[in-house]
């Protein structure tokens, strides 16, 4: 043996006896997971807790809401701060959108008695630093008005809600409908358009103590739970329908960018809506007479609740109407074999006060992975693919910030992401949460196994498995409700979205603070820093992979339950023929089990697979997307209106309302996309 090849040898010693000990990493050879696994390491010992404490502190020091001065300071200050790591290209993008700030709002009972409500929440003498003081809370896109009306009580203000009080005779027009934020939970634009279209002239959301105060336990700052003045804001947006800068749909609100009038514009609710804490609702709950509401509407204020009448109210609301600028961050590390390729790594910026949970936990973790990964290119660990760092703004109004930019970028995003992955708030507690297409499963699977909970040092894989079951560990029923929307529904791009949860009752109130999470939910920042390493992991792998790490057999597999699940709603046996999907399916499961036995005999060439598989999830999009809705274009997902999530939308809408025509339409369109995946699949073997 020569020298030269005895070098070799025993250079590729320690390889070799790692490659036998390391668990395999999906897309890599036993030797190249290896080397993987050495670098996630590496990479994993960079992140820590101090830094990103550091970073949570300077994210919460400030009230930091979309188009504020503050929030386009951070914008820089995390530009900056990339730079510094040593990310490319990094740059603020802007969008003028429509977001208008109020001018006056006002809650006031005039009858029985006069009341009026603060619109405040306390400050307490142990977080005197998180004290807004005076401003005025209310819910984003809210109509402009000045109304008075008799005011009725309508659960959770769903449509079985109104159904249920119209069938007791309960006339709707014209009054105000006092409504709960949970019971069970839909998205606060739901409620919005359900009350206009049932007629009331102004909706009055409040957080029942049931949902997330002192039924639940102890309320801050004894506790993670919200105190009777805390205030749920938000957005009333109807990006359920179609998401972005109302002004602008299906294009970047960018320099110049034609906009459509606002009264042609979906989604923009007409309704007056206010937001209302436990305390600032009491009295006018209270002074409810008429019929006593079922008991499943009985919530944790101590009187019997009625529906009304007895109660009148007068809800001013004034907006200012304006469009103003939201600035996305965004920076990147070149990849140094397929630099068009990216995996982008996307977190909110802006909040509805100080945002501790949300979004600034996200924010942090971040930062901290940006600092780590930044180091590994500078010491020359440069990923194969791109990775895109992006911070996003006004997602709190209509997923405004990534929506822009996702349309302005579709071209190259399509051509060229091998993945998006979303940390909105990364943490409010320890329970692991991920929510993905099938296709990435087996990704989000393997790394959970990798890291360990910091409390109990098991992997995270174990300690979800024993808590929802292994099945369960990737949730792949997506909604909306955060910056994935975008990149799923409209690019088909393959999504992952993470957090820590635990017990939160304060959310997008001033008490989503600091102080909150150094005390509940995140003491010591051990989370958010964990979360940075599932984060990186995910990301380098999806990087690094020979093969990118998809699993089309699952995909196949989820979509098989979707139908089954599509099958057994009531009627749809009778009146629906699912033969043709069926058939469609299981040539799409039998298609992706030729690939993957393929991919284990190495007969795929990696390049041609990889290019392919790229473009992979891009076969679920459907022309003009689903019926009412052209801008969500995934044939397997869109939001409900609620924000729930919605499979197989556009056979289940039509279901739903009873049209058997139009469902069948769509069980052919979909048919169809399996259709074109099981080729294209086909094609790879
Ligand atoms: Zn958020």
């Amino acid at each position: 043996m020569s020298p030269a090849r005895l070098s070799v040898l025993l250079f590729l010693v320690p390889a070799l006896l790692s490659a036998q000990m390391a668990p395999p990493i999906r897309g890599f050879s036993p030797v190249a997971a290896a080397a993987q696994a050495q670098l996630e390491g590496k990479m994993a010992g960079l992140l820590s807790r101090d830094s990103t404490g550091a970073w949570f502190k300077e994210f919460t020091r400030l009230p930091h809401p979309a188009a504020s001065e503050r929030n386009r300071q951070l914008a820089e200050l995390i530009a900056a701060a990339w730079k510094r790591y040593g990310l490319e290209d990094v740059r603020l993008r802007r969008y003028d959108v429509l977001m208008p700030w109020p001018e006056q709002v006002g809650v006031t009972m005039t009858a029985p008695r006069t009341h009026r409500a603060t619109l405040t929440e306390d400050c307490f003498p142990e977080d005197r630093e998180a004290c807004v003081g005076p401003e005025l809370t209310y819910l984003g896109m809210s109509g402009s008005g000045d109304v008075t009306g008799e005011l009725v009580y309508a659960n959770s203000g769903n449509p079985a809600d109104y159904d249920w009080l119209e069938a007791q005779g309960v006339d709707l027009q014209g009054k105000i409908a006092i409504v709960r934020y949970s019971n069970p939970y839909s998205y606060r634009g739901f409620k919005a358009l359900t009350a206009e279209q049932r007629g009331l002239r102004a909706m009055l959301i409040y957080s029942d103590p049931q949902e997330d105060g002192y039924r639940k336990g102890l309320t801050f700052p004894n506790g993670p739970w919200g105190p009777e003045s805390h205030i749920q804001r938000g957005a009333i947006s109807y990006d359920f329908i179609v998401p972005g800068d109302p002004l602008t749909p299906g294009w970047a609100s960018v320099e110049g960018a034609r906009r459509i009038p606002e009264a042609e514009a979906r989604s923009i609710p007409k309704i007056i809506a206010v937001p209302l804490s436990a305390r600032d609702a009491e009295p006018m709950l209270r002074a409810l007479a008429g019929p006593v509401a079922p008991s499943t509407w009985q919530g944790a204020l101590p009187f019997t609740y009625r529906v009304g009448p007895g109660a009148t109210v007068r809800v001013t609301v004034k907006m200012d109407g304006r469009v103003r600028p939201i600035w996305v961050t965004e920076g990147r590390i070149r990849g140094s074999e397929t630099p068009d390729q990216m995996v982008v790594l996307g977190n909110h910026r802006d909040a509805w006060v100080y945002g501790a949970v949300d979004p600034s936990s996200g924010s942090a973790t971040q930062m901290e992975l940006a600092r780590a990964l930044g180091r590994l290119a500078q010491d020359g660990q440069r990923p194969k693919r791109t990775i895109v760092f992006t911070s996003w703004d006004a997602e709190e109004w209509h997923l405004t910030g990534s929506t822009e930019w996702g349309e302005e970028f579709a071209k190259e995003l399509q051509a060229g992401a091998v993945a998006y992955l979303n940390v909105d708030g990364s943490t409010s507690g320890a329970e692991f949460k991920a929510s993905a297409v099938a296709t990435l499963n087996r990704l989000v699977q393997e790394v959970a196994r990798d890291v360990a909970d910091p409390a109990t040092g098991k992997s995270l894989l174990e300690v979800t498995a024993a808590r929802v079951g292994a099945d369960g560990v990737v949730d792949n029923k997506l909604g909306s409700g955060s910056d994935y929307t975008v990149f799923l529904n409209y690019l088909g791009i393959p999504v992952v979205d993470l957090s820590f949860n635990g017990p939160y009752g304060v959310y997008h109130s001033q008490y989503d603070n600091h102080t909150w999470m150094s005390r509940f939910g995140d003491p010591g920042f051990r989370y958010m820093t964990t979360m940075a390493e599932v984060w990186g992991r995910m990301a380098l792998r999806l990087a690094n992979a020979a093969v990118l790490p998809y699993d089309a057999t699952a995909i196949a597999w989820r979509l098989g339950q979707f139908v089954d699940e599509l099958a057994a709603v009531p009627g749809v046996k009778e009146r629906l023929d699912l033969a043709d999907v069926t058939a469609a399916q299981r040539a799409m499961h039998e298609a992706a089990e030729g690939l993957e036995a393929a991919l284990k005999r190495g007969v795929a060439s990696p390049r041609a697979v990889n290019a392919a598989m790229q473009r992979l999830e891009q076969q679920w999009l459907l022309v003009d997307g689903i019926p009412g809705r052209p801008w969500f274009r995934h044939a397997l997902y869109a939001p409900k209106y609620t924000y729930a999530a919605l499979e197989l939308p556009g056979i289940r809408e039509a279901v739903d309302a009873g049209d058997w025509g139009a469902a069948q339409r769509e069980a052919a369109r979909l048919a169809e996309r399996i259709r074109v995946m099981t080729a294209a699949l086909a094609a790879l073997r």
